[in-house]
């Protein structure tokens, strides 16, 4: 039986790996090439990876597993913590694939804490609360320590290292390095179905880097060849070198897949949308942010936070008296990214002021301010693409989405400022939708219509011929896995995950409020809050 190979580079896209491989600086990514196809991938909207892993996972848009953003709000409140696997309300291809009686191996796959309880091993990536137990089994951590190949957790807080490049560059090479020994052991210590790793720092060193990585950048030309510049390069051999090792451990007729959860841009302009809303009227700040609001980057912002705390400021996850409610019409939903914002409307928010009959119109008005508003600097819009909810999102957990959904123009951020708009500071580069595929195997043939990240489960599950428990938005990729394949349909054997509809106190989440608040200082580190 042919197995599944799935390697991510988060973040990964083609205007930045072409220009490399045409240097000769990814030799095995173009070996893989050489015998596969490549692809766009397209991701989710929002396009960060905290929407689109649980899409990767499920096969399903956000509105049907209902994640749409790094952080969830309880029902009712202004509480939010950090998502996790239980906040994915679908199940995924993980559960699946192991009721079939498949062996699954997932190395740092981001939303798979807690991980779940299957057939095959996980090391559990994205952000993690420190003494918690990452791993399935719950010994693995322990074997892989004692096996001389510790797993690492977190690390690449990008935002703290700010205009310290060398010292970041450092820690992403080493964390990297470790994961990939702690990876190999895992492939030649499993006896895998699915070996699916992903790795993050092409994510986190396009986010600070990208004007030494990337053609388009302004900046590019003056920075490819300086020491920075070289070492930038290095995580993207250090990766390449890590896929030759793990294709080296596949056979002839396994499915070697090559993926990107969304691509990236380059950056030179950046916005704050809640402060962008408060320039048009739409939002007012209560006094504390006026404080502490632009104390945003590395060691200054860690200072913030200890006030924060000494004062009694310290919310749960967010920062919540940083928006005056009672004078604030609409205010940022998707605030790791910016691409989504909605109404304070009332009856549905805590403290809800636009009456229900004004919400077509607010939101209309809003739409209009944010989608004309034109950068003075520049004579752009930053804004590319404006859309009403009811336009992206059909799915069951459409009702949770933001109320107005926005694509950032080239060249902008929706978020990582520190006011309404301004210059890039240390950020350049940001997400976008066009991420990237290559696959490789025996039946893989040219892309008839463009695949999507939507399509990985289904795809997956069809690959090693295990049957599906859900209706998937994305379709099998004949392409890939050749036109007999196909997924069948079976009755889940126990029932997917899932958080009560209405959760208070404890159960609001999978961690605790002391664990959300040291996650949160992550997400931090990684530019998710400010
Ligand atoms: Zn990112």
């Amino acid at each position: 039986m042919p197995r599944v190979l799935l390697i991510g580079w988060d973040g990964a896209d083609w205007r930045i790996l072409e220009p490399l491989i045409e240097r000769g600086a990814l030799p095995n990514l173009q070996a893989l090439i050489d015998r596969g196809q490549k692809g766009v991938l397209r991701s989710t909207v929002p396009t960060h990876s905290w929407a689109a892993w649980p899409s990767f996972l499920t096969g399903v848009d956000p509105a049907d597993h209902g994640v749409y953003d790094i952080l969830e709000t309880v029902p009712g409140t202004h509480k939010q913590y950090p998502v996790t696997y239980e906040s994915i309300k679908e199940r995924t291809f993980v559960e699946d694939l192991s009721a079939a009686g498949k062996v699954g191996v997932y190395a740092d796959v981001p939303l798979l804490f807690p991980p779940p309880d299957i057939n095959g091993k996980i090391a559990a990536g994205g952000v993690l609360p420190k003494g918690r137990t990452y791993t399935r089994p719950a010994d693995l951590a322990e074997q892989l320590e004692k096996a001389g190949v510790p797993w690492v957790i977190n690390g690449m807080s990008w935002t703290t290292y700010r205009n310290r490049p060398e010292q970041y560059l450092d820690e992403a090479l080493e964390i990297t390095g470790k994961r990939i020994r702690a990876t190999e052991w895992l492939m030649d210590n499993s006896d895998w179905d699915l070996m699916a790793s992903v790795w993050v720092s092409v994510d986190r060193t396009q986010h600070a880097l990208s004007n030494y990585v990337a053609p388009d950048h302004p900046d590019y030309e003056a920075n490819v060849k300086t020491p920075i510049g070289w070492k930038v390069r290095d995580v993207y051999a250090q990766l390449d070198h890590a896929l030759g090792s793990f294709v080296s451990r596949t056979r002839p007729d396994d499915l070697v897949l090559f993926i990107s959860d969304h691509g990236f841009q380059s950056v030179t302009r950046t916005i704050q949308m809640d402060h962008l809303l408060k320039k048009f009227g739409f939002l007012e700040f209560s006094a504390s942010n006026v404080v502490f609001g632009p104390m945003q980057w590395g060691p200054v912002r860690k200072v913030a936070r200890k006030v924060y705390d000494r004062l009694g400021l310290h919310g749960k996850v967010s920062l919540p008296q940083s928006v005056n409610w009672s004078k604030t019409k609409a205010f940022t939903t998707i605030r790791s990214t910016g691409e989504g914002v909605s109404i304070n409307l009332a009856g549905r928010e805590p403290d809800g002021i636009v009456d229900p009959a004004d919400f077509e119109k607010v939101r209309d008005q809003v739409m209009d301010a944010l989608s004309s508003f034109v950068d003075p600097k520049t004579g752009r819009k930053p804004v590319k693409a404006i859309y009403r909810r009811e336009e992206i999102f059909k799915g069951k957990h459409a009702d949770t989405a933001p109320d107005i959904l926005m694509e950032p123009a080239e060249r902008y951020s929706l978020t990582h400022a520190k006011s309404a708009l301004e210059d890039a500071d240390w950020v350049s580069g940001d997400h976008r939708i066009e991420g990237v595929i290559v696959a490789a195997g025996p039946n893989v043939k040219p892309f008839e219509q463009p695949p999507m990240l939507v399509d990985m489960a289904p795809t997956i599950l069809a690959a090693l011929d295990a049957p599906a428990t859900i209706e998937h938005t994305g379709r099998v990729l004949h392409e890939v896995v050749g036109s007999d394949a196909k997924v069948s349909r079976a009755e889940p054997s126990k029932p997917a995950v899932q958080i009560p509809a209405m959760p208070s106190g404890d159960e609001a989440s999978a961690v605790s409020d002391t664990e959300a608040d040291e996650m949160e200082e992550h997400l931090r580190g990684l530019g998710y809050l400010e």
